[in-house]
């Protein structure tokens, strides 16, 4: 059975595969890419939920397919939760990577709390009904940038019990214990429970 990855990035879409597959998941994951569907989603909505919401129920509404979609924010304690469901985009609307790090390293300049979290909300939509699903990994924000591996806050986010950063992790790893890896093998149990 097909299920939908509201999403356009083809990295995650792939990436989403590879897991159901491994884990023997038996729904055939598509994305909006494979769809032809070249629309943006607005993510207009101020938490994690209701963008992953908004995704999921966008591309249920379009394509008519059993749909979910993923949002994931990095919220620092001493930052009061943020950037949170503004990750993406913390240092001005067409920012990159490296700018939402500066930028947070600046406002914890001096900071003794590092504590942080990623959190990875998916919202599903199986049958007409709606089912969320969280992934959290605890941990702190380092002085300074290490490694190079992966994406985003990767470089500067030290997951705890751990000695390196999710930059100095092989993607491998990091699946294992993120808030993305997490939420997903939270959707897997649930999919594989239900009689598809
Ligand atoms: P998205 O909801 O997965 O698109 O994530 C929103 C933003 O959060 C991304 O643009 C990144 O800045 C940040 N982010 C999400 N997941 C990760 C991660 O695993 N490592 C580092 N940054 C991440």
């Amino acid at each position: 059975m097909k299920l939908l990855f509201a999403t356009h990035n083809p990295h995650k879409a792939q990436e989403i595969r590879d897991i159901f597959l491994s884990s023997g998941c038996a729904f055939e994951v598509t994305s909006l890419v494979e769809m032809g569907d070249t629309r943006d989603i607005v993510e207009s909505g101020d938490t994690l939920v209701e963008n992953a919401l908004i995704k999921a129920r966008e591309g249920f509404a379009r394509h008519g397919i059993n749909c979910f979609a993923d949002d994931t924010g990095l919220e620092v304690e001493a930052l009061n939760g943020r950037p949170g469901v503004y990750s993406a985009r913390y240092a001005g609307p067409k920012c990159k990577a490296e700018d939402n790090i500066q930028k947070l390293l600046g406002e914890l300049h001096n900071i003794h709390d590092r504590s942080a979290r990623f959190r990875t909300v998916i919202a599903l939509i199986l049958g007409g009904k709606e089912y969320l699903f969280e992934g959290i990994v605890n941990g702190q924000i380092v002085e300074q940038k290490v490694g190079v591996e992966g994406f985003g806050y990767d470089p500067i986010f030290q997951p705890r019990g751990y000695q390196i950063t999710f930059g100095e992790m092989s993607e491998a790893e990091k699946n294992k214990i993120s808030h993305r890896g997490l939420a997903i093998q939270k959707l897997i149990a649930f999919l594989k429970e239900q009689e598809y």
